[in-house]
């Protein structure tokens, strides 16, 4: 049988709409922070129903900008999730205070607000939560918590847009919540970011995301601007540039229909892999709307003999593209090693760690490729059962 073409994991989805805008704008003057990265906030904001937006060059800019606008630093410590992206945690070290670890819901895989209450201290300034493939974490629980301890509550939106929590928009409110636009998100510049939430941080925000400077550089080389500017804070390089919001903009347009298609494969994966018993699905709460970015299937090895690493391993040979989604933080070798982590500190995230894949999931792909990757599934997992020992 000749190797069928390969099925990538999750290749951006790219119009010719943003080709043209990104084209019309390198024909103008103005290719870094300008207009259109002016107008991408503003869109941005009103799509999401937010008070402000920032747009940064990564989701990563934006969760650290956050953390230093806040002023959170030596002697500090955040509590977040261990089932999440290293740069959640890694800004944290960045700013000078201590992650601290908790651990996650079984069916969700978001931030467990029982641990994270377990887990304040004096120390404790901030909460910062990851909407887990889509889905939004507890955020009554966690906004209560946040009150009572006085915490500050960041929220890691990389794969929350569009998302929803009891009827609101995830980014609709007054805290900072930051947003990914890297290549494989919901909605791609490439690379970008943006930070939503309350006008006046975000106004202190932009001017620690660039450099620490009192006025934009937009501004201040626009006709009638001023050559003066002055450094009020040691700040970042992390603003978005017109021709990435070139792409943003049209992004945005398409994401309602990105969202219908991606709901459309994601009814036809539970279906399928729910018939069977050797998978626990991943869940959808009643009152929240998930944005899908992941799909993230189980096995259960009480069904199965069949492992994780099989499973990536048989969609590798059949030329299938998958992922995992995520290596918990704490077997990480920075972590591990600074912190004196073992893999059962958190032994929610890690069990799940070991019986997790990805599948491909993204608007481009077709009725025929669904069914492909669901055939192979069920080919890799069909009942292995070890020989009865004599
Ligand atoms: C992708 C991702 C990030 C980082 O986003 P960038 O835009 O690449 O900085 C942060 N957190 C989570 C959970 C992610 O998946």
């Amino acid at each position: 049988m000749p190797a069928q073409e390969y099925l990538p994991f999750s290749p951006p989805c790219i119009g010719e709409d943003e080709i043209a805008e990104v084209t019309a704008t390198l024909r103008t003057d103005w290719i870094t922070t300008g207009p259109k990265t002016k107008q991408f906030e503003r869109e941005f904001a009103d799509y999401l129903d937010a008070p402000g937006a920032l747009a940064l060059n990564s989701c990563t800019a934006g969760l650290h900008t956050a953390l230093a606008t806040l002023g959170i630093g030596p002697g500090d410590e955040v509590i977040t999730t261990p089932m999440t992206f290293a740069a959640t945690v890694n800004v944290i070290e960045q700013v000078g205070a201590r992650p601290v670890l908790a651990d996650v819901e079984p069916d969700t895989l978001n931030i467990d607000p029982a641990r994270v209450e377990a887990a304040v201290t004096p120390r404790t300034r901030a909460v910062i939560a990851v909407h887990y493939a889509g889905h939004p974490a507890e955020l009554d629980a966690l906004r209560a918590l946040a009150a009572r301890y006085s915490l500050a509550l960041i929220e890691d939106a990389a794969h929350a847009i569009p998302a929803r929590y009891q009827g609101h928009t995830i980014g609709g409110g007054a805290n900072p919540v930051a947003f990914s636009f890297y290549a494989t998100k919901n909605l791609t510049t490439a690379e970008g970011g943006m930070l939503t939430g309350d006008p006046d941080f975000l106004d202190r925000a932009r001017m620690i995301s660039l450099h620490g400077m009192s006025r934009d550089a937009w501004k201040r080389y626009d006709k009638g601007g001023s050559w003066r500017y002055e450094i009020v804070y040691p700040g970042f390089k992390y603003n978005m540039t017109d021709v990435q919001a070139a792409l943003g903009l049209w992004q945005l347009r398409r994401l309602a229909e990105f969202q219908q298609r991606r709901r459309a494969v994601i009814a036809r994966y539970q279906a399928a892999f729910g018939a069977h018993e050797e998978f626990q699905l991943p869940v959808e709460r009643a009152h929240v709307e998930h944005a899908w970015h992941l799909y993230v299937l189980r096995l259960r090895p009480e069904a199965t003999d069949v492992t994780r690493d099989d499973l990536m391993a048989g969609l590798a040979a059949r030329n299938i593209g998958a992922s995992v989604h995520f290596i918990p933080i704490h077997l990480h070798p920075y972590y591990r090693d600074k912190y004196g982590y073992a893999p059962e500190d958190f032994p929610v995230a890690y069990d799940a760690f070991t019986r997790m894949i990805s599948l491909p999931l993204h608007p481009r792909l077709r009725e025929e490729d669904v069914e492909r990757v669901i055939d192979a599934v069920l080919d890799i997992t069909a009942p292995v059962r070890l020989p009865k020992a004599a």
